[in-house]
């Protein structure tokens, strides 16, 4: 017996190793340092680019000028490698979030403990989907098959024998184990292997690539006006010089330096939004592809349901019983049906039946419950926990039974065949599906009949028969099933979830079609479907087995809301996801198995569950949900969306700035150099680092606005229509306008005189000034008008966003900093307007609001508007 070879170590023993190694934890992988990481944003291609137009400007003779972009440089980089610093500390408290658990045999009793608290000599019980916690050395194994892919490369799963090792990091993937532990974190092969690799480098997601490419376009815009102007200025017969510092300039304002670690820091506050809501997220893109999703095909057992199982129906040939009792306590009250009872010979066979098949499904079972002061707790599956409960309520011994067969050689649930079988000492016993189980028992009809009554009433049906135990150990599955006798079937109630029908309203009014995927009976699929509202009247009900060998023809079979897919395999999981896929869909895919990880890898959005799931299916997936709930995964998507419009709106805000500030150039280029330059380069750079950087950040921490889910799905670009109309079209031309009015205002404030040649000295100085600080007035009212692109921000609340409120006052305050400190002012070329120079500045801002307000509420009065719910995502 294992138990002998093997005892295990006791609480104290383990307690007095752990106090002395120390926790089982590998060693941080070691990220760039802070040092590194800042050199890099000096040397990534923003930085390149301002560094080349420093240099360029120091040889043009403008110091200065050389060394604002410097400060440019030095500023952004500070600032980008903090938020990259904010970004990783959220995904190091997500990582937290998810303890890693398994169970060992310690007092001589399984037992599940966290795998920090592993220590050398503990005997691991690893199970298939489990991540092995330490190095071990195997002491008894059954059909193990371990995937050593992340440390050796190899993607074959192998077999490894008793007496041989096992490391950290592999997974089980079929077949369980014991194994005593011989090293533990930092002196696991898999730390040795990570020391080696210092530098990890990931593959770029769609969301990076997607974002590099906006900004490669914005900066070669940049460049070709830094070139145009550059011409146009030669062309006027400018100087060399001051070419170059339009030139410059140009290129300076139109660069989107902040934009990246922006987009990444937003990320990263929509992860820890999630986190609490009870969803992890693993990688930070799929905050972002969340948003997108437009089709979810879910799992039934334990997403849409509590998976609080309870056997409340039992049918053997000699009769059956019902079983009414909460929990998986021993106590229930038992009513036979009466056909049973007419005689109590056969009342007393029907008992016998009752108890064999009761017995049977327990013996093969290696979940269980467990009372802990007053309380029933599960162990393993809580479908099998029931089983166990349902033989104690028979009056069976089960603590006893299952000391007696630990040991006994076991082939798991394999999800393709949908039974598993168990090799007792004295039988073997088979339990699963109906379909499978019946005929290898020779297809009793009167079990067909019970099997249709129970799925209908929408319970999880399990078959149960035994065979003898003779001859030599069986070696496969299929030999176990030879010469088997039903004894008989139980029925299983797992009831739904209660925030089921919300969330699934959600969906729908959110555009997302639902599937319900699993590996049960359809009929108890379609019950479940019908009671939590999933269904749909036209749904079709599909069969895996039966699905269109085509993918174009499958694709359309599926591709319906309230579609129900019964007895999937992991392959069908797979296939589905990629039919969904090719049909343009963003597919969140739930899966909890080993086998699941293909799915959850081709899904656009893997999911898989932190209660019930395995170590594997979590590890394949993007989003880990926490409370395994279907509810989380419809929160999440309006998180997702949420992230998505707040890239939007700072997107809106930074373009904007941008056409204000590349005007004045394109007016003085334009006049042939007649008008003059409203705002220097000098004058550029300080709004960008003053006005821009911090604002931009506080509106990607925007809160998630209401109906995100009362519209289509977001997605697309994230330089859609609406934000280049709004900053090309609305705020960033009325923006560059109100400038330019404030600077000419101030000019005839100043006793100028249309047709005569502009004045230059301080009074170009004071015209600047007033050019300058009305975008900074008007800049200030768009952060608040970006916050939605169809609500006026007054129906928000103006102090809603907090954080928003003191980046714009702080960026009030330093632009008058950059207007009354002689020094910097005079560095900028600027001064205090004229009086009617600041009306127009500061009137700016309410005319942007109104202007806003005003365009608003025009595409609000559209009809299309309208079909996207008006305040729905498309728009925001
Ligand atoms: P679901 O999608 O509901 O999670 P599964 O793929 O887990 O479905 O299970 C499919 C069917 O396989 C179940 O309806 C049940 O009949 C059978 N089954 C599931 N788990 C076990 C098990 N541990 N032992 C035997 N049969 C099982
Ligand atoms: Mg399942």
């Amino acid at each position: 017996m294992v138990g002998v070879i093997a005892p295990g170590l006791t609480t104290a023993e383990a307690a007095e190793r752990r106090a002395h190694a120390g926790p089982n934890r590998m060693p941080a992988s070691k990220r760039p340092s802070v040092f590194r990481r800042l050199l890099g944003e000096f040397v990534h291609f923003f930085a390149l680019l301002l560094w080349v137009a420093a240099v360029l400007a120091f040889f043009a003779d403008l110091p200065q000028l050389s060394i604002a972009i410097v400060g440019v440089i030095v500023l952004n980089a500070v600032f980008a490698a903090a938020q990259q610093a904010r970004a990783d500390k959220a995904a190091d408290r997500l990582r937290e979030m998810l303890p890693a658990r398994v169970a060992v045999w310690r007092d001589g009793r399984r037992q599940v403990i966290e795998a920090e608290d592993v220590v050398v000599d503990d005997v691991l019980l690893l199970e298939s989907g489990d991540r092995v916690p330490a190095d071990a050395i195997v002491l008894s194994e059954n059909r193990l098959l371990v995937d050593s892919s992340m440390l050796t490369g190899e993607s074959e799963a192998g077999g490894v024998a008793a007496e041989e090792p096992l490391f950290a990091g592999t997974f089980v993937v079929e077949g369980d184990a014991r194994a005593r532990v011989i090293a533990i974190g930092p002196d696991t092969r898999l730390a040795g292997i990570a020391r080696l690799t210092t530098t990890v480098t990931k593959p770029d997601t769609p969301l990076t690539r997607g974002l590099r490419g906006v900004v490669r376009l914005t900066a070669l815009i940049a460049v070709g006006m830094g070139v145009l102007f550059l011409l146009i200025s030669l062309l006027v017969g400018n100087s060399i010089q001051n070419a170059f510092v339009f030139a410059i300039g140009v290129t300076v304002a139109l660069v989107p330096e902040g934009l990246l670690p922006t987009v990444t820091l937003s990320l990263a506050w929509g992860s820890e939004r999630m986190a609490k809501r009870q969803i992890l997220v693993r990688k930070l893109e799929a905050v972002e592809t969340l948003g997108s999703t437009t089709f979810i095909c879910t799992d039934k057992t334990g997403t849409l349901t509590r998976n609080q199982m309870t056997v409340v129906e039992a049918w053997t040939p000699a009769g059956s019983l019902s079983i009414d009792g909460a929990g998986y306590g021993s106590a229930a009250r038992l009513t036979w049906s009466a056909d049973a009872t007419d005689a109590a010979a056969d009342a007393d066979a029907a008992a016998r039946a009752m108890r064999a098949l009761a017995r049977a499904g327990e013996r093969c079972s290696t979940g269980y419950a467990e009372e802990v002061d007053g309380t029933w707790r599960t162990h393993g599956d809580p479908m099998e926990a029931a089983l166990d409960a349902f033989a104690r309520r028979l009056d069976v011994d089960t603590a006893e039974d299952r000391r007696l067969d630990s040991d006994a050689l076991r082939f798991p649930f394999d999800p393709r065949l949908r039974r598993m079988a168990v090799v007792l000492a004295d039988r073997i016993v088979v339990k699963g599906a109906p379909d499978t189980v019946l005929p290898l028992c020779g297809d009793d009809p009167a079990a067909h009949r019970a099997v249709d009554a129970l799925t209908a009433r929408g319970l999880r049906v399990l078959a149960i028969a035994e065979g003898p135990r003779n001859g030599p150990t069986p070696h496969t599955q299929a030999e176990c099933e030879r010469g088997l006798r039903l004894l008989g079937l139980v029925a299983l109630e797992d009831p739904p979830r209660d925030d089921i029908s919300d969330a699934l309203q959600a969906c729908r009014r959110a555009g997302i079609r639902v599937a319900m995927v699993t590996g049960d009976h359809p009929v108890t699929a379609a019950a479940i479907a019908d009671q939590v509202g999933l269904r749909t009247s036209d749904a079709p009900v599909l069969i895996g087995a039966e699905l269109p060998a085509d993918d174009q023809h499958l694709a359309a079979v599926i591709d319906h809301d309230g579609v129900v897919i019964a007895r999937v395999s992991p392959e069908d999981k797979l296939r589905i996801a990629r039919a969904l896929r090719s049909r343009g869909h963003v597919v969140a895919m739930t899966g909890d198995g080993v086998n699941d990880a293909p799915a959850l890898h081709e899904a656009d959005i893997g999911v898989a569950m932190g209660l019930s799931g395995t170590d594997v299916a979590r590890e394949a997936a993007d989003l880990v949900l926490l409370d395994d709930s279907f509810a989380s995964i419809v929160a999440g998507v309006e998180q997702g969306r949420a992230t998505f419009v707040n890239i939007r709106r700072f997107l809106t805000y930074h373009l904007t700035d941008n056409v204000a500030e590349l005007t004045p150039f394109v007016v003085w280029a334009l006049s042939g150099g007649q008008f003059p330059l409203a705002l220097g380069v000098l004058q550029i750079i300080a709004l960008d680092l003053g006005t821009d950087t911090v604002s931009a950040v506080a509106l990607g921490a925007e809160p998630p606005a209401k109906h995100l889910l009362d519209g289509p799905p977001v997605g697309g670009r994230l330089m859609n229509g609406t934000v280049l109309r709004r900053a090309f079209g609305v705020l960033g031309p009325l923006e560059a306008g109100l400038s330019l009015l404030a600077f000419v205002v101030s000019f005839m404030a100043l006793g100028w005189q249309v047709g005569t040649p502009f004045p230059d000295g301080h009074d170009l100085m004071a015209a600047s000034g007033a050019a300058f600080m009305t975008v900074v007035f008007a800049q200030a009212a768009n952060a608040f008008a970006c916050r939605s692109s169809s609500v006026w921000p007054g129906k928000l609340g103006w102090g809603t966003n907090r954080l928003l409120v003191v980046a714009v006052a702080a960026a009030l305050a330093f632009s008058m900093l950059l207007l009354f400190v002689p020094p910097v002012a005079d560095l900028l070329g600027q001064a205090s307007p004229p009086f009617w120079g600041w009306v127009v500045a500061v009137a700016s801002a309410p005319i942007l609001l109104a202007v806003d307000a005003a365009d608003k509420r025009v595409r609000a009065g559209r009809p299309q508007a309208h079909a996207t719910g008006g305040m729905g995502p498309r728009s925001a």
